[in-house]
């Protein structure tokens, strides 16, 4: 029988008075009755957009909610498995409103069917009841590939290889394998003992890891091939250099990327001291980044700067309520122009206000300054948030684009150099888990392809 109500089953959520003095997760799950009955909305439409143009990577959605309306929660999460490495990420981090919920037929006269919830309830159940399934031992076909970056590209691809019998090195330029998922994505979204179970899997597959050792530093791709004798490289170093404001004062003391904030927070469970805060920026890294800023002990103003109005604003607007509702302010229409220093640190962000334009070439508004708008925001700790792109400068002899991206097949992710092959955010520039994800996977069917031809 099919749920007709109009709303969404809520998601448990910690109180925001609460949760502003912890990292545990926000959100708390759906229990089974509530996913069964959220799961009941579900029209099984003929032509289920969710799954043909919502997903990246094509997940079975209506199968899976059926499963999940029936009870049969493993095997609802053996038909997500198919597609996709991790569920429980997923789950939690994909921008869903923007994907298959987005594409939801119930969207059009009420809420989507919440379909990320409910592959997180079946990710969870099924860690919770079965522990980490390791579908098949991994008997070696005697070749070996090097998996660069252990983010969700390099995750995927590594798990997928492994299922096809390769012996898999994953090099990690960090001390622990993850990416993305493991120091940007703060606790509060996505617990880490979730992504330590997928890594465990990982292991339990035989993977080998070398942490601590960066492509271009350590080794180069010719090593990789001819002295450590790799019949194929796949390079997945994510774009994790991050952009500067580029204004008088970024220099200062109290003046950090939010890449080198939520790292500090995220490995080093360590947070500054800071009274005001203002974080420059409006996608989800600024809402990570914003969030985290809340729960500083002592904190008493967190400001988002942001140069365009609410409507072109990148962030989740599930995110910018989360953290309204955590006491963090955003000022709109507003430009940064210096840092104000005393005494060698932070002590301001003088800004500009903005009024916005025609359409620029990245078809929003264009943001441009009001003459004589100039005003002062008292900031001791100011997080940039306004961009990442392409480390690959020193990844010698594979082809990349004018801002530095790997240029590789969309397909397989086969680069200029026989051998070698390239996918996620180093390919594709700052995108998502998901499709990094699905790189990963598509690569790994290339690799295997590709090493069964020469
Ligand atoms: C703070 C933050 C929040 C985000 N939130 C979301 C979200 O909610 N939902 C969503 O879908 N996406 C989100 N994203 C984007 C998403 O995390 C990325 O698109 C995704 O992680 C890209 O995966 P990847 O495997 O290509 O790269 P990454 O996850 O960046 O992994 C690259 C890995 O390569 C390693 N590496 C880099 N250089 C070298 C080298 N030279 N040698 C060896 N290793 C190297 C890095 O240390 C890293 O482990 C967020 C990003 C950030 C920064």
């Amino acid at each position: 029988m099919i749920n007709m109500s109009k709303e969404a089953t809520r998601m448990p959520m910690q109180d925001p008075v609460v949760r502003k003095q912890n990292f545990d997760e926000a959100a708390l799950g759906y229990t089974e009755d509530m996913a069964i009955r959220e799961a009941m909305r579900c029209l099984r439409c003929r032509k289920h957009p969710c799954q043909t143009d919502g997903c990246p990577v094509h997940n079975n959605i209506p199968e899976f909610i059926a499963k999940v309306s029936e009870g049969e929660f493993d095997e609802a999460y053996r038909i997500l498995r198919e597609t996709t490495s991790l569920p429980a990420v997923c789950g939690r981090v994909c921008p869903q409103y923007l994907q298959c919920e987005g594409k939801c037929v119930r969207a059009k006269t009420g809420r989507p069917v919440a379909i990320g919830a409910l592959e997180r309830f079946v990710a969870d159940y099924h860690r919770e009841n079965a522990g980490n399934d390791i579908e098949k031992e991994n008997t070696d076909n005697g070749k070996k590939v090097a998996v660069i970056g252990s983010g969700p590209a390099g995750i995927a691809c590594a798990g997928d290889l492994l299922d096809l019998d390769y012996r898999v090195t994953v090099f990690e330029k960090e001390k622990v394998l993850g990416g993305v998922l493991a120091y940007g994505i703060p606790e509060f979204r996505l617990p880490k003992d979730i992504l330590e179970k997928e890594i465990e899997g990982l292991y339990a597959k035989g993977v080998k890891a070398e942490t601590e050792k960066a492509l271009g530093r350590d080794f180069s791709v010719d090593d990789l091939l001819d002295s450590l004798g790799f019949d194929a490289v796949f390079i997945a170093n994510g774009a994790g250099r991050a952009v500067r404001l580029g204004i008088p004062g970024q220099e200062a003391d109290g003046v950090v990327s939010a890449s080198d904030f939520l790292e500090k927070i995220n490995l080093e469970k360590k947070l500054p001291e800071a009274k005001n805060i203002a974080i420059v920026g409006g996608g989800n890294v600024a809402m990570d980044a914003c969030r985290c800023a809340a729960r500083i002990p002592g904190a008493e103003k967190v400001m988002i700067i942001y140069r365009r109005s609410e409507k072109e604003m990148p962030a989740d607007p599930k995110e910018l309520k989360e953290a309204a509702d955590e006491g963090v302010e955003v000022m709109y229409l507003t430009a940064p122009v210096a840092v104000e220093i005393k005494d060698n640190r932070a002590a301001g962000l003088k800004c500009v206000k903005m009024q916005l334009s025609d359409p620029d070439e990245s078809g929003r508004r264009k943001p441009v300054a009001i003459p004589d708008s100039e005003f002062t925001v008292e900031a001791d700790l100011i997080i940039e948030a306004i961009g990442s792109g392409s480390d690959n400068d020193s990844v010698k002899g594979v082809d990349s684009d004018l801002k530095g991206y790997f240029t590789a097949d969309p397909e397989t992710g086969m680069t200029s150099r026989p051998g070698v092959f390239a996918g996620g955010d180093t390919v594709t520039g700052p995108k998502t888990v998901i499709s990094a994800m699905g790189a990963g996977k598509r690569a790994a069917k290339a690799i295997d392809r590709y090493l069964l031809s020469v």
